[in-house]
């Protein structure tokens, strides 16, 4: 028996969570059982846990989009027992049982074997964010960025993914402006290796198609309007990347920021990313980061404390990551 987070649909529409116990052979189908060790919060399971968002596709849910932990039994010939793994995305958490659990069965083609550089509890500190905030780095260079070309931009700077693109960007080279709502925060993102830490009022509308041209690149998980005026604000052959929407879905841009200083504007989608992707994110990511560092955007928890700890997120309360406990 394990103990496991649980998100049922009530009749009335509502949801509930609750925690149980369960036995694997109540588990969805996949060809491998992992004992988790570690999973965190990311903002699509603070949506899934509260309801704030129509993440989860079918109930019950066991949410938790990522997790780290040891192979118990494998059924496919690529992992075997003892072997450490990660999984980031693929739905897990959302259509198929996730994370926030002492045991998960899932396809062994999500799997990710666990980069000898991190424990699984780093690998989690980590986690879905920090793995998107690679993945957005990756864009950025895939655009033409080097260091040379000017001070890179990363909204949300004190959120999971903004402060783990914060030490990435840093550890390159890039010249880095924080943009963030929590100020107080200014003397921890610099220690994070932010050049500059600047207000969420620097990307206030103008309802101006171009603004100066300030930075030559951005990494975006607001979207909305604070990602319009981010575009309107990158130079001449500059790139954002955008992977988020805490700010809101809609973008209310007009096209002279691509057509008039030639911007890329790329998309992140860490969920569904390939492999070979993947494998090179995590790859860069064990090479970049400071496993000392990453205790210094941390904060833990057990799943008890997963539903609070759910709205803490969604109302900024939360610095950095936070993972959870599992076992
Ligand atoms: P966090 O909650 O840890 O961070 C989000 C940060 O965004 C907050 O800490 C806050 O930072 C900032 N923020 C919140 N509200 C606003 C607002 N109204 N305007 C501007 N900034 C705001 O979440 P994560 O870092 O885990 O995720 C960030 C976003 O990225 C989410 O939308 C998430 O869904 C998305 N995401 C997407 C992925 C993908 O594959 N595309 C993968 C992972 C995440 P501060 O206080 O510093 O301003």
């Amino acid at each position: 028996m394990f103990d496991a987070m649980m998100i049922e649909r009530l009749n009335d529409g509502r949801q509930h969570v609750s925690l149980r116990q369960l036995e694997d052979s109540q588990l969805p189908q996949g060809d491998v059982l992992v004992g988790v060790e570690w999973s965190t919060l990311n903002y699509k399971d603070a949506l899934a846990i509260t309801g704030r968002g129509p993440i989860v596709k079918s109930f019950p849910m066991i949410p938790g989009i990522d997790f780290a932990g040891t192979v118990l039994s494998s059924d496919t010939p690529a992992f075997k027992p003892g072997d450490k793994v990660l999984l980031n995305g693929w739905g897990v958490g959302e259509r198929h049982w996730g994370g926030f659990a002492g045991h998960a069965r899932v396809s062994g083609e999500w799997l990710t074997p666990l980069p000898e550089a991190f424990t699984t509890r780093e690998a989690m500190i980590i986690g879905t964010a920090g793995y998107t905030a690679m993945l957005c780095v990756m864009a950025l260079e895939r655009a033409g960025l080097v260091p040379s070309r000017g001070p890179i931009v990363v909204t949300g700077a004190s959120g999971g993914v903004g402060c783990v693109a914060v030490m990435l960007l840093a550890r390159l080279g890039y010249e880095v402006v924080a943009i963030t709502g929590r100020t107080q925060e200014k003397e921890w993102l610099q220690g994070l290796g932010a050049r500059e830490v600047l207000g969420r009022e620097t990307l206030a509308p103008t309802g101006k198609p171009l603004e100066k041209a300030r930075w030559a690149g951005g990494i975006d998980v607001a979207g909305g309007q604070v990602l319009a005026t981010l575009c309107a604000s990158i130079t001449h052959r500059g790139a954002v990347a955008a992977c988020g929407l805490a700010a809101g879905m809609d973008l209310p841009l007009t096209v002279a920021p691509f057509i008039l200083r030639g911007i890329s504007l790329m998309g992140i989608d860490s969920v569904m990313c390939p492999p070979s992707e993947r494998t090179e994110a995590w790859a860069l990511l064990a090479e970049l980061l400071d496993v000392r560092q990453l205790e210094t955007v941390v904060s833990e928890c057990r799943l008890p404390d997963v539903v609070r700890a759910a709205d803490d997120l969604l109302a900024g309360r939360i610095r950095g990551r936070r993972i959870v406990r599992v076992t």
